[in-house]
């Protein structure tokens, strides 16, 4: 029976099995209940026959699993139709459509590089990799921009501390960046734009400001932005501005303002900031860009090369860049365009160190090139991270990381089996039914709000489920291979392949070359000793027609 696709138009939608289908017929479960704790979901149920038979539009790789998976099978499986995410915007969570589908832009607040990013800092670039992946994966087209806070009050103290120029004081922080975000397997953004090289941009956003009256020159000489001249301040953050209060970011700023909560655009260049080298002539005086105008500046300026826009699909950061940073953006912006800068705010929440915020200031802050330093497989950190939701706080213990390794390994070992296992031309099987149940409920899980960890909990039902199938010889090794695949394409926490120097090359290739000896004289024994010392020493060793392969376990 197939399923018109109109019947897909008003998301979300869910697709239940035939079992939960029939129980629903019968009045023994809810709609609700059927769509397994969905909030306000929509559940199609028919007279008779399969509930959906057809795979739900923009689902890839269950087409062939789609027909057995429906067939009289015993389990529940419910798959919304599109991607919903939470906007702090309008806190709630929402279909997620781009302005001009399938492009969707995407900004993400980068670091500021006056020293190492902690992973605190990681927490957040990863929930935004998850993020960017998850949107390619669902057929988007992302552009995505990072920029680099190269200049700012940190950094220009940082600088004149170490005695050096802003750039000379940033440009290793960039590459250690670089760095880290290779080693975490971030997937690079398609544009860094830097604060100091994007300056004309700022320069141009501030007369903009200037000419609409919303933006005024300060007694002390440095430019402000006019709260007052912008009635919606404070829709992101839900701040009654009337409450606002002396010690946030704004009001603690030095300069001297006409009101209180006016914050300041371009600062007036200062003695300490000629020094390191962080001023800049403009117009409306020699000085150098507050950290909110950087954003709004660099974002504007890309999207309208890339995309001839000036509204953002997605503007992700942590949450605790919400205010005042991504409201002065927003005031910024859309001050300046007359258009909505970001249709959808997404923000990552922190990461603890026993109970408490990591940070620099508090001093229990740990850098990724630590957990590199400490051999720590960036799959077991991705994994630990996906194992909480981006909207909860998560605590960082070294148990948990062990646990979350651990998991790593047990991937590792199940797709290595499978990949092992000859697909033998057929693809039905019940690992086909595992790997179609899987991925169904990976949807799912990441179409509702990024739920990572409960796609994490397919993968591993997958992987125990999938063990004991193997065990019993079932076939569909390759489909579930495939399933695999894309998902690691989103989570990526397959474990990192293990190299070995030179010398232990070496010390291995003579050992197999005696073994091989060994083996044609008959004499076995020896071989299976050769066998053992390789195995003691993490060698796996396979005798195939072409010669003995060898891997590092
Ligand atoms: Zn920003």
């Amino acid at each position: 029976m197939p399923v018109p696709a109109s019947r897909f138009a008003d998301p979300p939608i869910l697709v239940v099995t035939d079992v939960a289908a029939r129980l629903v017929r019968r009045g023994l479960l809810t709609p609700a209940d059927a769509a397994g704790g969905w909030r306000s979901a929509r559940v199609i149920v028919f007279r008779s026959g399969p509930v959906v038979c057809d795979p739900p539009p923009g689902t890839r790789g269950i087409e062939t699993g789609c027909v057995d998976l429906f067939r009289g099978r015993s389990y529940v499986s419910a798959a919304p139709m599109t991607l919903a995410l939470y906007n702090t915007l309008t806190r709630r969570v929402e279909p997620f459509a781009p302005l001009a589908p399938p492009r969707v832009t995407l900004y993400t607040c980068g670091p500021t590089v006056w020293n190492y990013a902690h992973i605190g800092n990681f927490r957040t670039f990863l929930f935004e990799d998850l993020l960017r992946r998850y949107l390619a994966y669902s057929g988007y087209d992302v552009f995505h921009i990072m920029n680099l806070t190269d200049v700012d009050d940190r950094t220009i103290k940082a600088a004149a501390a170490a005695g050096k120029r802003l750039e000379e004081h940033t440009a290793p922080f960039v590459e250690a960046f670089f760095e880290d975000r290779d080693y975490l397997r971030i997937t690079p953004a398609h544009a860094y734009p830097r604060a100091t090289q994007s300056v004309p941009a700022m320069v141009r956003l501030v007369e903009r400001l200037l000419e609409r009256g919303v933006a005024y020159k300060g007694e002390d000489g440095s430019i402000y932005f006019a709260i007052a001249k912008f009635p919606t301040y404070g829709r992101l953050s839900r701040l009654d501005t009337r409450e606002l209060k002396v010690g946030a970011r704004v009001a603690s700023d030095e300069y001297a303002k006409d009101d209180p909560r006016d914050f300041a655009l371009w600062k007036k260049a200062e003695p300490a900031d000629e020094q390191v080298g962080a001023a800049w002539d403009a117009p409306f005086g020699r000085g150098r860009p507050g950290w909110h105008l950087e954003c709004s500046a660099m974002s504007l300026e890309q999207i309208g090369k890339c995309c001839r826009t000036e509204t953002l699909d997605v503007h992700a950061g942590g949450v605790d860049l919400i205010f005042p940073h991504h409201e002065d953006e927003i005031a910024q912006s859309e001050a300046a365009t007359g258009k909505p800068f970001a249709r959808f705010w997404l923000h990552g929440e922190f990461l603890n160190v026993r109970g408490t915020k990591m940070s620099k200031r508090f001093g229990n802050f740990l850098t990724a090139r630590d957990l590199r330093d400490q051999g720590v497989d960036a799959a077991a950190v991705r994994l630990l991270f996906w194992q909480t939701h981006y909207r909860k706080a998560l605590d960082f213990t070294d148990e948990a990381l062990a646990a979350a390794a651990a998991g790593v390994r047990r991937l590792g070992e199940f797709y290595e089996r499978v990949k092992r296992e000859p697909g033998n031309g057929k693809r039905e099987g019940r690992l086909t039914e595992l790997a179609a149940k899987f991925e169904i409920e990976f949807r799912a899980a990441l179409d509702d709000d990024l739920n990572a960890p409960r796609a994490c909990a397919a993968l591993f039902e997958l992987v125990h489920e999938g063990n004991a199938a193997l065990d019993a010889k079932a076939r569909g090794a390759a489909v579930a291979r495939g399933a695999l695949d894309r998902a690691m394409a989103v989570l990526d926490v397959l474990p990192t392949a293990k190299t070995a120097d030179t010398e232990l090359e070496g010390w291995i290739g003579a050992r197999i070359a005696a073994r091989d000896k060994a083996r044609k004289s008959k004499d076995f024994k020896e071989a299976d000793r050769i066998r053992a010392e390789l195995a003691g020493r993490g060698v796996e060793i396979e005798d195939t027609p072409s010669g003995t392969k060898w891997r590092l376990v």
